[in-house]
């Protein structure tokens, strides 16, 4: 993609059970669903991770079972989506896999993204995936979600994900080309919004509350997870997913509204690596790397004395001067033996040392927040 979605390294995309799935039959539009698996290869292809949020289990567990139309008892979704869920999983990872990308079913519940313990499981697992270039199709796990403990619709479990994974980019694909002034289908003078900076009152004020039979969510849900994603530092599209290949559309230059985010995505990183993550190790430093560190530089190998615990490359760890004190946390761009080999040395002999080239920071700077016990 080399247009408006270029800039996106991480991309979560939420797809409705209306746009998924035929009303009546509950059969999948799968011709749709290929388009999408097309952009999904091709935002792939330009270096982007991609999470699939998909919605359609209930639609489609109703049509193999042959429930009658209109709502359902609590039990009677979760029966559903236990039975749609696999015809559902099942054809993102043949649409995937015929584009050489592999699917990997994560089923979420409200616990697992707000207690910590459970937060932190599910996200190694789907960084897990991210790293091995694997998309993680997502969905509410509905057969044992009750009403207390859901999150009910699938456009905050997007934003939920896209902030947990410190995605830069949150695409909720609808059945509407964006925020409009007013309902446009009631009103002539609608006006379409294409960018909004800040969800305020009035902007919430704008989105109806009204939902077709399929989705639980109107244009008000997209605005409750608008605003978990832009506090969060990620940005969020709506456009609508109506037509084929959606996210092309969108990166043509097609209609959508974009939601700025409050933090850029950099500050919210670094909040996300200061506040959520287990450090893996530690990087002891020298004083000259101590005072580039403070003046805002990334850590170079060459001011690293010395290096403990058993971490990856992407690992959180601690930072800490010649004390023994905690000045900074970052992402690590080494694993431990590498960082072993490289510490104390020039960045310009990384390749000679490793026999393949690497990044020349330790630390970079993005990836770097200054913690100061020290
Ligand atoms: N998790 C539900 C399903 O897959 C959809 C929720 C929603 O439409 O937002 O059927």
């Amino acid at each position: 993609m080399g247009g408006a979605l270029a800039p996106y390294r991480r991309v979560v995309v939420k797809i409705g059970s209306a746009l998924l799935v035929e009303g009546r039959s509950g059969v999948l539009k799968r011709a749709w669903m290929e388009s999408i698996a097309d952009d999904v290869a091709r935002l792939a292809a330009g270096g982007a991770d991609v999470l699939l949020v998909s919605s359609g289990a209930i639609a489609m567990g109703r049509g193999v079972l042959g429930l009658p139309k209109g709502k359902l008892k609590l039990e009677e979704s979760q029966a559903a989506a236990a039975v749609g869920q696999i015809a559902l999983a099942r054809a993102w990872s043949e649409v995937l896999a015929a584009r050489g990308l592999t699917a990997g079913q994560v089923l979420l519940t409200l616990g697992d993204t707000e207690e910590r313990r459970r937060y932190l499981n599910a996200r190694a697992t789907i960084g897990t995936l991210l790293k091995m270039k694997a998309v993680p199709v997502i969905n509410e796990n509905d057969t044992v979600a009750t009403t207390e403990i859901r999150y009910g619709d699938n456009d905050r479990l997007g934003a939920r994900v896209a902030a947990m994974m410190g995605a830069d980019l949150l695409v909720l694909l609808s059945d509407i080309d964006g925020l409009y002034t007013a309902p446009p289908a009631l009103d002539p003078e609608a006006r379409h919004l294409p960018v909004v900076d800040r969800i305020t009152p009035e902007i919430e004020a704008m989105a109806g509350a009204a939902g077709s039979e399929l989705s639980r969510g109107g244009m008000k849900t997209k605005i409750e997870a608008g605003k978990i994603a832009t506090v969060a530092g990620t940005r969020m599209i709506i456009a609508s997913g109506k037509i084929d290949g959606p996210l092309s559309a969108v990166d043509g230059g097609g209609p959508h509204t974009l939601f700025l985010a409050e933090a850029n995505p950099v500050t919210a990183r670094k909040a996300w690596i200061a506040g959520h993550l287990e450090p893996r190790g530690t990087v002891a430093v020298d004083d000259g790397a101590v005072r580039a560190l403070r003046s805002g530089k990334s850590l170079l190998p060459a001011g690293v004395t010395r290096i403990t615990g058993r971490f990856e490359r992407g690992d959180a760890v601690r930072v800490l001067d010649a004390a023994g004190l905690e000045i900074a946390r970052g992402l690590v761009a080494y694993d431990a033996a590498d960082a072993e080999r490289i510490r104390g040395r020039n960045s310009s002999a990384i390749e000679e040392i490793l026999g393949v080239p690497g990044r020349s920071e330790m630390i970079h700077r993005d990836d770097l927040v200054l913690t100061g016990e020290g």
